[in-house]
């Protein structure tokens, strides 16, 4: 039997367009290689391998069947494994537009817990591949899981690649139903307000809510849809059926869509391991549903539907924001993975800035082919980006291997957070000496405090120039030795040797792109300055101020909590409070944590901590620092308790006196701020949190916040929301910061990890820090949330150890700190040490900038990335930090001169590219789709972007939020630093570490 797949386009008709794709998690129940290879399948009988193995001969089979693909990891691990022919197969098959690459990022990223510059990152690796190895550009976004979907999404890795149109599946039930009755589902999606209507991209959500086909034609080997039986010598001819079935399906999506073009998504989670049973089926259903001639059925792809789509000259509706957050049906809010695994979040983004710094680092030392690269950890940082990695919704052992793999990419230290650091410590006392390597990856030049362990309590600090500098020891407390020791040894499987006394803390200048160098030495006597402490247990009367700069913090005396903020250069002064709670995990209700006194002062010329062990398991410290005029909070959550039985959300609430009626903003993705509005209203949001532990308030907790809310009316742009969770449904994803604001003033949280967040009451900010629960929510992972560390066979409940900022503003003056700070906190100083001899003096070269010295980047950019590739040409990403009005001063065009950037080579070309450098930024202009916004008949807004490069002059110009890529070609005869890369044993674990000295630049040529 010749079946007839010829079929294309028939104007007048309803067009079914059947999209052939496997969903393929780059890691989710099973490890990314366990998926790849097929593995472990008594979790889940999934082999990309076999997809891609027997995808080959079924389109071959046919030349109208088409497919696409996904997930650059898996096919890059396939790819790698092909013969010369099969791959000339491939390339054959994709030039005729049978197999198409779709969306084209090594992973399908999620877009609540990752940050721009990781979703950059990963679509670069993935977009760079598929034009080196197919000189191909992928034309459409393909985001069909993800849960809910960012701003950030479409603007930066929408329209920003060339994307021409961008789908997915999840957005909240509510909003698509109403969005199916106005046949709104396909929208012009302008995500981003300073970028106008260039952020403007074609979006598409799935009418079913789903990427799945309509029911009953699934096609996998063991899936139980009939399959179309047309062999009437047989039993069981069905095919007339059939296509009654599938005109009805096709009908009741048309009647929900614009258009006669409609798109049936054919194929799921690892399907196509037999990819012929699928397209035999679809051969069928094209062939007789055509003949019947009711619906017209053809292979096509997603490019080919947009094309039709366009074709049309229709004008479609706007669409602004985002699509956070997204509940799937009643109740269900999937809002708690924005926090959920906070450690592999924190791990991720401190990678994240890691792998920016050690890009730099590598351009200027020169790429080295046989070499360490930074390669694997790329990749990691890239399958790490997944919708079920960063994102916390993966299997226990699944979070291990990413991971794993993440800690293959570094090396120095990476305890240091918990005080575990054996380079530094070491017994000074001996003559030894400890230089401490100090790295800025910003443009600009920067001061920040440095923390290390030390042994010795006599210590002295020399900067680059040799001059003693004041520093600071703190003791290590009790609450972190414990730590440092259970995890150093879970890390390690022995318990370290050395035991450090106390942080040493001293402020480092560092140039831009450059290093400063300290050293640590003995001395007779300290030099550094002891803290003095004081306890404070109720007794006392009065406030306590803490703050050694304008900075002071108010504490009560007799309950030791934080009553007041006062900046004395920005005349801000206000009330504040802040508490811990949590949200049970069986029925929501809420749960006050009560302070425990007594609070311990350590009082310094850098900086003051107020330490409060808030009960058994939660302390926390907060800074105050001298040069600054934020509070940074540390905070150490866990093992979160469950001999109750109960599953815990922990939360930390920041009540000020700000009257923000009801608006937030929360960031998407670490860029663009979103103003969100939460309903709930003051009286009865305190009446159920303040008073709750009052048991007959319980009741209105459990029993009243469901109904009573049920009738309030909570609020998105885009539909009348019906509340059934008023906390879950107004948390958003937050991976910068939250802020609220009155008519005076404005009050800002950043945070260093990707966390969930709201502003539940008014004046309130609260975030979720930690959770650990003992239910699976019964959507596919089959695990409980319950994560542990264990040394030999004793685990515990995970402790979770980070840190929020917080800052008060005079009213529009808050943007400069939450975008420079931010970019700071995304960029911590790199560290690296090396332990010398007292023979030793000095280094070669102390100190250090990759710029010229008298030159910084604006304070309105930041390098996003600076690359050499493995062509020997270097990728430079540069980022506008502002939104248009954000702030009066920042907020316009700003100019960077590359010449000053690199004042030691010769930029010998430079061309624009699109974001994720795969093709000339002119071409993707020019080619881009430019679809019409109804009620609008020209593009309303001026496109503002910077100009033209001169190649002469090299002046690189970018309007608020813009950010331009660029290919540089150097000189071939360019000045290389010389960066000396050694090894040196350090401290008594046998270890090395990197140690990265510039010691020389030279001309190599
Ligand atoms: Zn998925």
């Amino acid at each position: 039997m010749v079946y007839n797949t010829s079929q294309g386009i028939v104007p007048g008709k309803i067009n079914v367009h059947l999209v052939a794709h496997t969903h393929d998690d780059v890691g989710w129940l099973k490890t990314v290689d366990q998926y790849y290879v097929g593995s472990n399948n008594s979790i889940q009988g999934a082999c990309v391998q076999n997809v891609l193995d027997s995808l080959i001969p079924a389109l071959l089979a046919d030349k109208n069947r088409r497919f696409i693909y996904v997930e650059q990891a898996f096919f890059q691990r396939w790819w790698r494994d092909q013969s010369e022919d099969m791959k000339k197969t491939v390339e054959m098959l994709v030039n005729s537009g049978q197999l198409e690459f779709i969306n084209g990022g090594m992973c399908m990223h999620d877009e609540a817990a990752t940050h721009y510059i990781d979703m950059i990152d990963q679509t670069t690796l993935g977009h760079r591949f598929i034009k080196e190895e197919f000189n191909v550009i992928p034309r459409i976004g393909w985001q069909i899981d993800p849960f809910g979907h960012s701003a950030v999404q479409a603007y930066l890795l929408g329209a920003e690649v060339g994307f021409d149109a961008l789908y997915f599946a999840r957005i909240d039930y509510q909003d698509r139903a109403k969005r199916r009755d106005e046949k709104k589902l396909e929208v012009i999606w302008q995500g981003s307000k300073s970028r106008g209507s260039s952020s403007q991209i074609f979006t598409g959500a799935f009418y079913a809510g789903n990427y799945e086909p309509p029911t009953g034609f699934y096609f996998e080997v063991n899936d139980d849809s009939p399959i179309v039986q047309d062999d009437i010598n047989l039993f069981d001819y069905n095919v007339e059926e059939r296509v009654n079935d599938f005109v009805a399906a096709a009908l009741s999506q048309a009647n929900v869509t614009r258009s006669n073009h409609i798109m049936w998504t054919m194929g799921t989670d690892f399907k196509y391991q037999y990819a012929e049973t699928w397209f035999r089926n679809m051969d069928k259903l094209i062939h007789y549903v055509n003949r019947d001639g009711r619906v017209n059925a053809f292979y096509s792809t997603p490019s080919i539907y947009t094309d039709a789509k366009y074709a049309l000259n229709e004008s479609w509706p706007l669409k602004l924001d985002d699509y956070f957050p997204y509940a799937d049906r009643i109740n269900a809010y999937w809002t708690g993975y924005f926090t959920s695994r906070p450690a592999i979040k924190g791990y991720v983004r401190m990678m994240s800035g890691y792998y920016l710094a050690a890009r730099q680092l590598e351009l200027f030392r020169g790429r080295n082919k046989s070499g360490p690269t930074t390669d694997s950890l790329a990749d990691a940082l890239a399958i790490a980006q997944h919708h079920d990695a960063v994102t916390g919704t993966e299997k226990q052992h699944v979070a291990n291997d990413y991971a794993k793999r993440l800690s293959i990419g570094y090396k120095e230290c990476p305890l240091l957070n918990i005080s575990y650091c054996p380079a530094t410590e070491v017994d000074l006392s001996l003559g030894k000496k400890i230089a401490v390597i100090v790295y800025n990856s910003l443009g600009w030049k920067r001061t920040s405090v440095v923390r290390i362990p030390v042994i010795n309590e006599n210590v002295t600090v020399t900067d680059s120039t040799g001059k003693v500098i004041l520093s600071q020891l703190l003791p290590i407390v009790n609450a972190s030795i414990a730590m440092r020791k259970f995890h150093a040894t879970a890390y390690m499987g022995e318990s370290p040797s050395a035991s450090p006394m106390y942080w040493l803390a001293f402020t480092a200048v560092v140039p831009p792109l450059g290093f400063s160098t300290y050293v640590i030495s003995s001395s007779k006597s300290s030099a550094s300055i002891k803290p003095i402490s004081y306890t404070f247990d109720g007794s006392q009367n009065g406030a306590i101020q803490i703050g050694p700069g304008d900075l002071k913090l108010i504490y009560s005396g007799n309950d030791g909590k934080l009553a007041q903020y006062i900046n004395s250069r920005s005349s801000v002064n206000i009330s504040m409070e802040q508490s811990y709670s949590y949200y049970a995990g069986d029925d929501g209700s809420s749960d006050l944590i009560n302070f425990q006194i007594p609070l311990t002062v350590f009082r310094g010329p850098l900086f003051d901590e107020v330490h409060q062990m808030i009960n058994s398991w939660i302390y926390q410290i907060t800074r105050v620092y001298k040069e600054k005029e934020h509070a940074e909070v540390e905070f150490i959550v866990g093992p979160i308790p469950i001999d109750d039985g109960v599953g815990k959300e922990i939360v930390t609430q920041i009540k000020t006196t700000i009257g923000n009626n009801k608006t937030f903003y929360t960031d998407s993705n670490g860029r663009d701020f979103l103003e969100r509005v939460c309903n709930i209203t003051d009286s009865a949001s305190k009446h159920c949190f303040a008073y709750h532990n009052i048991s007959n308030i319980r009741i209105c907790v459990d029993l009243i916040m469901f109904s009573y809310f049920a009738k309030i009316r909570d609020y998105r742009a885009d539909w009348d929301l019906e509340v059934n969770q008023p906390i879950a449904g107004n948390y958003y994803p937050i991976n910068l910061g939250i802020y609220i604001k009155d008519k005076n003033t404005e009050f800002s949280v950043l945070v260093d990890r990707s966390v969930g967040g709201s502003s539940i009451a008014d004046g309130e900010v609260e975030i979720m820090l930690h959770r650990r629960l003992l239910n699976d929510d019964g959507r596919g992972v089959d695990e409980a949330l319950n994560e542990t560390v264990c040394v030999l066979d004793k685990c515990s409940g995970l402790t979770v150890q980070g840190k929020y900022y917080l800052r008060f503003d005079p009213l529009g003056e808050g943007s400069k700190w939450r975008r420079s700070f931010g970019q700071e906190i995304y960029s911590p100083f790199l560290l690296a040490f090396t332990e010398q001899d007292d023979t030793w003096t000095n280094f070669p070269v102390p100190t250090f900038s990759a710029m010229d010295p008298s030159y910084s980047l604006p304070d309105n950019v930041a390098i996003i990335t600076l690359q050499e590739l493995e062509d020997g040409t270097v990728l430079l990403r540069l980022a506008h930090l502002y939104e248009v009005g954000e702030d009066k001063d920042l907020s316009v065009m700003a100019t960077v001169e590359l010449k000053r950037v690199f004042p030691n080579k010769k930029i010998n070309g430079i061309k624009e590219t699109s974001l994720s450098a795969n093709q000339e930024r002119e071409e993707m202009e020019k080619k881009r789709l430019s679809w019409k916004v109804e009620g609008s008949n020209t593009k309303q807004d001026t496109d503002l972007r910077g100009g033209p490069v001169d190649p002469v002059k090299l002046v690189v110009e970018l309007a608020p939020m813009e950010i331009r890529t660029f290919i540089i070609n150097f000189n071939s005869n360019l000045v290389k630093y010389r960066l000396y890369v050694g090894t040196v044993p350090a401290g008594s674990m046998g270890k090395y570490m990197m140690f990265i000295s510039v010691v020389e630049g030279r001309n190599i040529g």
